[in-house]
């Protein structure tokens, strides 16, 4: 981890606001170890930052405000005060520098709530940024990393970005070069899946013996070595999710819209994270504009989108 600081006091427009922006993710691989005592899942993920972002933008005021636009916003399915995530990276941040939690907020969504995208994540780490330089705080990116992590288990990969091995609870990341482009459909549901609940379906259908005890979690490496350069069979052959089967258990057309999906041409789909976002592989650019086009006239989906990956974490805009 880089010492050097995240954005400085230098970064202020004119118009006083900081503006960060922060990408979804995709698990390409989901391992999902035994329940830990303190009632997290040891993981063994591999996690690519893709091309769709959410904007954080900061403000001095005094005490901590928030407004949110876009996406799940008008449907309240993003909260506007101390649950939401960047009040909370906020109220960290601030103890962590020992200065006042003085900002007002923006989050503008692109990212939908709740859809094993990690777009709550994304804010938070933007958040981080944003008002690492707002008030001038000089944390470090490790500090910042540190203050992720205890804001929740995707939040350090929202920071760093790119392509990283996740281990722990997912916090604990080891970032993984991949030169190649990876182009991918996001195939997005009309309602969100709550994380805990795929997490407690899991752990039902593994007591009750329909899936095997994530004890010996497999392995890495195949999917790591496709990644870095491909070709894009290998890494459609190597996408394995442990979260899939809940989340298909607990949304049973989730299974017809994978299979939209490969039907439409994508060398492979996936449940991305927890779901229900479904994410379809591409050949290239061209055949994830093509796929979109499939799938948005298909019905399987409220909306797609095409994006690639890796690409950069959380980061200062302008
Ligand atoms: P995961 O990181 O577990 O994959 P997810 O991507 O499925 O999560 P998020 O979009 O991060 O889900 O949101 C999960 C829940 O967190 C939401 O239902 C909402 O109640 C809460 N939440 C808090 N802050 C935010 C935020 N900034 N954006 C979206 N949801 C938020």
């Amino acid at each position: 981890m880089s010492n050097a600081t995240a954005g400085g006091p230098g970064r202020i427009a004119g118009n006083g606001a900081v503006v960060a922006r922060a990408p979804a993710k995709v698990n390409v691989h989901l391992g999902v170890g035994p329940l830990r005592p303190d009632g997290f899942h040891e993981l063994q993920t591999v996690f690519l930052a893709v091309s769709l972002f959410d904007t954080v933008t900061v403000r001095r005021s005094a005490g901590l405000s928030l407004e949110v636009h876009g996406e799940g916003a008008a449907d309240g399915a993003v909260p506007t005060d101390a649950r939401n995530l960047v009040w909370q990276a906020a109220e960290l941040l601030a103890r962590h520098a020992g200065v006042a939690a003085d900002a007002h907020l923006v989050v503008d969504k692109s990212i939908p709530a709740a859809a094993g995208l990690a777009g709550g994540s994304a804010d938070a780490a933007a958040s981080l940024v944003a008002l690492d330089a707002l008030w001038g705080t000089r944390a470090t990116r490790g500090d910042l990393a540190a203050l992720a992590a205890q804001l929740g288990s995707d939040v350090p990969f929202s920071l760093l970005g790119g392509v990283a091995l996740g281990t722990g609870r997912g916090e604990q990341l080891s970032p993984v070069l991949a030169r190649r482009r990876w182009d991918w459909v996001l195939g997005i549901a009309g309602e969100g899946l709550s994380t805990p609940t795929v997490y407690g379906e899991l752990d039902s259908l593994r007591a009750a013996g329909e899936l095997p005890d994530g004890v010996a979690a497999a392995s890495t490496e195949p999917v790591l070595a496709a990644l870095r350069s491909g070709p894009v069979g290998a890494l459609a052959a190597a996408l394995s999710n442990d979260l899939q089967a809940p989340a298909v258990r607990l949304r049973p057309e989730l299974r017809e819209a994978l299979r939209a999906a490969t039907e439409a041409g994508a060398a492979a789909a996936l449940v991305s994270g927890s779901g229900p976002t479904v994410a379809a592989l591409a050949e290239d650019e061209e055949g994830a504009a093509r796929l979109a086009g499939e799938l948005a006239g298909g019905g399987a989906f409220r909306a797609v989108r095409a994006v690639h990956g890796p690409v950069h974490g959380a980061r200062l805009v302008g």
